[in-house]
């Protein structure tokens, strides 16, 4: 029966498919009984499992030195010799074989009859033993687990499903979007969250907070993901398929009057012209960027890079991409930012702290890279490398205070000096910018435009910092509110202190490409903005409604607002004033 599950739009669109739940309950041991077919490879599963274990056991010896390797060196005999009893694995095969247990349900039955046989014994010392059995089998049951995450990954990457989990790494998201996923339905998550900006990149169409998500929808299920409104319509009927069909129409019909705009300029009403720059971070992005007429890159987060590796990438590695990011261009400026891993964007080769109390209040951004000396410095020489094939800038994430900039500038002179005697051609000059993403730059900035060349103001991270409010944290939405008159006033703050000193303010957070927030950016003073690709004609066309000089005129009402109902209400004025001028 049709049902509607309301979610919060993290990427916009519309997309019909397959549910694929990935939920952690379903790791828990099935009890289902096997069907013959699949008796041979849950026996492999099984074996795997065992192997796994054995040599855990293994790696743990040769990792044990000191004190207790002796101690511990007899629990790891017994448990390897519990892994290789051949009564203990026969009793297993033979449940699989003939019980058509599966590989989890026959283990727990093993551990419970074995735990029955030791728990009857008199000695207390071997009535102890029971523990090993326990270790052991729950070891061969998380290595079981693992494996069956590792197919439930593979499974949820099939060709025209929908992807329903509680949330899904940013790492996650790429590797699956890359095997024809068509959209995510989350149930908890933020839409100013990573993987929602990833999403948005990819083009999927996502929800988050859709609570019910995980109890309503089932494998198989027939999804209407409906990113346009805010809801995931399990068993669509045949009126929701024909609202997908007129959306698809007018979806191409809209794309095809925007294209007109690729080659406009960006200019508002009254002749003002604005920059509009692109978040680029995939080959897509960058072609989407030029034929869209962007002004050039504005930010391109090299940590994806990094995510979507398996250990660090080389320094060779590193300057292909971003020389191909250059190239790529054709000679429009590129703003490469430094590393910044940390809080949600942990990595694959392990250097985000992992553990801390407060990842985002932690050791991310400069404050990481700044603690690795030597994989900065293989970012900074693959940067300098790549410089030479057109314009770039580079920017520094999670800047506090300015001997963090000074240190990076010290730290990219060094790597110049080293890669002169190397012979190795260099840029003449390099910008080296400031993110303005935490309160205590916002506020200090005129320190900071000592030391920096130019800013971006990253609001998604500022929002969560001003608003103290995890940017991924759906419950606290009517707090992380952008429109916060606290942040409106910081925002204009930085812009200003830019402007004083002739230096290029942009604003790189999700709202520079957020139409309903252009308006009130035009009116703090914003003349660059930097946005996913697929938003710049959407900008660009209501640029062209706004008048700047009003705009500009409404700026100490919108920042002296007390709050974000009154911020509405005016920038709600500007649109009933559009409708009335004639264009
Ligand atoms: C920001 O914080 O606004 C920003 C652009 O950086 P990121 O979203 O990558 O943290
Ligand atoms: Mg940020």
């Amino acid at each position: 029966m049709r049902q509607s599950l309301p979610g919060t739009i993290a990427a916009r669109g519309m997309c019909l498919g397959r549910a694929r739940l990935v939920q952690p309950s379903r790791y828990a041991v099935d009890n289902r009984p096997l069907g013959e077919d699949e008796v041979e490879a849950e026996l492999d599963r099984l074996h795997l499992a065992l192997e796994t274990a054995r040599q855990e056991l293994r790696d743990l010896r040769t990792k044990l030195h000191g004190a207790l390797a002796r101690e511990v060196n007899e629990f790891i005999d017994a448990h390897t010799l519990l892994l290789d009893d051949p009564e203990l694995l026969r009793g297993l095969d033979d449940m699989i074989r003939i019980g058509h247990y599966r590989a989890g349900a026959a283990l727990k039955k093993q551990r419970d009859r074995i735990a029955a046989v030791f728990e009857a014994m008199d000695d207390p010392y071997l009535r102890s033993r029971r523990e090993d059995v326990d270790q052991v089998i729950n070891r061969v049951i998380s290595a079981l687990q693992r494996q069956t995450s590792a197919e439930e990954r593979k499974l949820a990457a099939r060709v025209g499903e929908i992807l329903v989990a509680d949330t899904i790494a940013p790492g996650d998201m790429a590797h699956l979007a890359g095997h024809g996923l068509l959209g995510v339905v989350a149930s908890s998550g933020s839409p100013y969250s990573h993987s929602a900006i990833l999403a948005r990149s990819l083009d999927l169409p996502m929800l988050v907070g859709t609570r019910d998500a995980l109890s309503s929808i089932h494998d198989d299920d027939l999804i209407l993901l409906d990113a346009e409104q805010g809801e995931a319509i399990v068993h669509p009927t045949a009126q929701d398929l024909a609202r997908y069909r007129a959306w698809q129409r007018e979806a191409a019909q809209e794309g095809r009057r925007l294209a007109k705009l690729a080659n406009a300029p960006s200019r508002t009403r009254d002749g003002i012209d604005v920059r509009l720059l692109a978040n680029a971070e995939s080959a897509a992005d960058v072609a989407m960027a030029r034929a869209r007429g962007a002004d050039g890159v504005g930010l391109y987060r090299t940590e994806f890079l990094f995510l979507r590796h398996k250990g660090l990438p080389s320094e060779e590695e590193q300057f292909v991409a971003y020389r191909d990011l250059v190239i790529g261009m054709g000679g429009l400026p590129v703003t490469i930012r430094t590393l910044d891993l940390g809080a949600d964007k942990a990595d694959a080769a392990g250097i985000a702290l992992r553990g801390e109390d407060n990842p985002a209040l932690g050791v991310r951004g400069v404050r990481l890279s700044l603690r690795h000396p030597a994989v900065f410095t293989t970012q900074i020489r693959a940067i300098l490398r790549a410089a030479c094939y057109g314009p770039m800038r580079v920017l520094v994430p999670m800047i506090t205070q300015p001997d963090e900039i000074i240190a990076v500038r010290t730290l990219f002179k060094l790597a110049r000096q080293e890669l002169k005697q190397e012979g190795v051609d260099l840029p003449e000059k390099l910008p080296l910018g400031a993110m303005i993403e935490v309160p205590a730059a916002a506020i200090n900035v005129r320190a900071l435009l000592e030391h920096a060349d130019f800013l971006a103001i990253g609001t998604n991270d500022l929002a969560q910092y001003v608003l103290a409010a995890d940017r991924g944290n759906d419950a606290l939405e009517n707090v992380y509110n952008p429109l916060n008159p606290a942040l409106l006033r910081l925002i204009c703050h930085v812009i200003s202190a830019g402007r004083r000193v002739r230096k290029p303010v942009s604003l790189c957070g999700e709202i520079g490409g957020d139409v309903n927030f252009t308006a009130l950016l035009l009116a703090l003073g914003l003349c660059e903005f930097s946005m996913h690709p697929s938003q710049l004609l959407l900008v660009r066309d209501r640029l062209g409604e706004l008048d700047h000089g009003t705009l500009r005129r409404m700026a100490p009402k919108l920042i002296r607002a007390h709050t974000h109902e009154q911020v509405e209400a005016l920038l709600a004025s500007i649109d009933a004033s559009l409708a009335t001028v004639p264009a």
